[in-house]
C-alpha cells in the first residue's frame, strides 16, 4: 500500500508534487498558507489540513517545498516543531548548504529524522523520466523513504553532508544559468539583423547538444590540474573569436555586457602564458582562493 505523505507549500512546485503522490495512490495531506491553493488538490482527492501541525501529524513522511528557507522556520511554529518529533522531514526548498546544514542541526535537536533535497525539474517535469532530485543527510532515513520519494523523479544521494544537496543543486544551476545567457545573447544576436528566434533555435540546440560533452571534456581537465595538454581549440584562438562576436553585437547596437566578464578572465589567462591551453584554465582564476580583483 502506497505510504501517507503530506506537503506543505502548494506553490507551482509543491503542487505538483503533490499531485504526483496523489496520482501514484498515496494518501496526500495538503497544507499551505494560501488555503485557495488547496482546493484544486482536494478535488482531487487530497485530505486538507487546518493547519501545519495538523498537516504534520498526518503522515510520518512530510515533504516541505516553500519559497526559501524563512519561509519554512516561519511555517514550522512551536505546534509543527513538536509534531514532527519522531518523524522525517525532506525540504525539497531550494537554499545554501549553510541553511541545509543549520536547519539538520535544528532538526536533531527537535528529534526530527532530516533529509535535504533539490528538484532538478520544472513542474511539469516532475513524476516523468526526465525528473531527478538530489537528497543529502542519513542513508538509512532516505532507504526508508526511497519507494515514495521515487514517484517524484529519480532519486540520487549525495551523501551524509546535509549541505551537499543544495551544493550540487546551486551548481547545477550555474551551469545552466550560464547557458541561459549564452542563449539570450545568441537571440539577441540575430534578431539585431532582423533573423527571428524561432529560426536560430535549431542549430542552437543542436549545437548546445554537442557542446554538452564539453562538461566530461573539461572536468577531467580541472581535475587532473593539466589544461595545457591534448589542446583542441587553444585560448587565444577562442579569445580572438568571443572578441569578434562581441564587436559583432556592438556594431549592431546588441549589448554585450553578459560576455564582458568571460572576456576578461581569457585575456588575463592568455597573459598568464597559457595562450595555447585550454579554456578549462579559466577555472584556475575563477576557483577559490584565486581572486585577484
Ligand atoms: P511559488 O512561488 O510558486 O510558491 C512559493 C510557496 O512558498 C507558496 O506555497 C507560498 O505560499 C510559500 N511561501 C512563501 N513565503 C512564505 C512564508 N513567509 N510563509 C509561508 N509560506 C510561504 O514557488 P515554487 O513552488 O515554484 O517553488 C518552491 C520551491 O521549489 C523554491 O525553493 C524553488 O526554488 C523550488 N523549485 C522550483 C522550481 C520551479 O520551476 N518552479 C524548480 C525547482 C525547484 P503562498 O501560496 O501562501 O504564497
Amino acid at each position: 500500500r502506497p505510504a501517507p505523505v503530506t506537503i506543505i507549500g502548494l506553490g507551482a512546485m509543491g503542487t505538483a508534487l503533490a499531485a504526483a503522490f496523489l496520482a501514484a495512490g498515496h494518501p496526500t495531506t495538503v497544507w499551505n498558507r494560501s488555503p485557495a491553493k488547496v482546493e484544486a488538490l482536494v478535488a482531487r482527492g487530497a485530505l486538507r489540513a487546518g493547519s501545519a501541525a495538523d498537516a504534520v501529524a498526518a503522515s510520518e513522511l512530510v515533504i516541505a517545498c516553500v519559497l526559501d528557507y524563512p519561509a519554512l522556520h516561519e511555517i514550522l511554529d512551536d505546534a509543527a516543531t513538536d509534531t514532527l518529533a519522531g518523524r522525517t522531514l525532506v525540504n525539497l526548498t531550494n537554499g545554501l548548504p549553510t541553511q541545509a546544514r543549520d536547519t539538520a542541526a535544528w532538526a536533531a535537536k527537535h528529534d526530527i529524522a532530516y533529509l535535504d533535497g533539490g528538484i532538478m525539474a520544472v513542474p511539469p517535469m516532475v513524476a516523468t523520466p526526465a525528473a531527478f532530485l538530489l537528497y543529502s543527510g542519513p542513508r538509512d532515513v532516505l532507504a526508508a523513504h526511497r519507494a515514495t520519494l521515487g514517484v517524484l523523479g529519480e532519486v540520487h544521494h549525495l551523501g551524509e553532508d546535509p549541505g551537499s544537496a543544495a551544493l550540487h543543486d546551486l551548481a547545477l544551476l550555474t551551469g545552466m544559468y550560464g547557458m541561459f545567457a549564452g542563449i539570450l545573447q545568441a537571440f539577441a544576436l540575430v534578431d539585431s539583423e532582423g533573423v527571428s528566434a524561432a529560426s536560430l533555435a535549431p542549430l542552437l540546440s543542436r549545437w548546445l547538444t554537442d557542446m554538452a560533452s564539453s562538461v566530461d571534456f573539461y572536468a577531467h581537465k580541472i581535475d587532473s590540474g593539466d589544461h595545457d595538454s591534448d589542446v583542441v581549440s587553444p585560448l587565444a584562438m577562442q579569445a580572438t573569436g568571443l572578441a569578434n562576436l562581441a564587436q559583432a553585437g556592438r556594431d549592431q547596437g546588441v549589448d554585450v555586457e553578459l560576455l564582458a566578464p568571460l572576456y576578461d578572465l581569457m585575456r588575463r589567462r592568455v597573459a598568464d602564458g597559457h595562450g595555447q591551453g585550454d579554456v578549462s584554465g579559466l577555472f584556475e582564476l575563477i576557483k577559490r582562493g584565486s581572486a585577484t580583483g
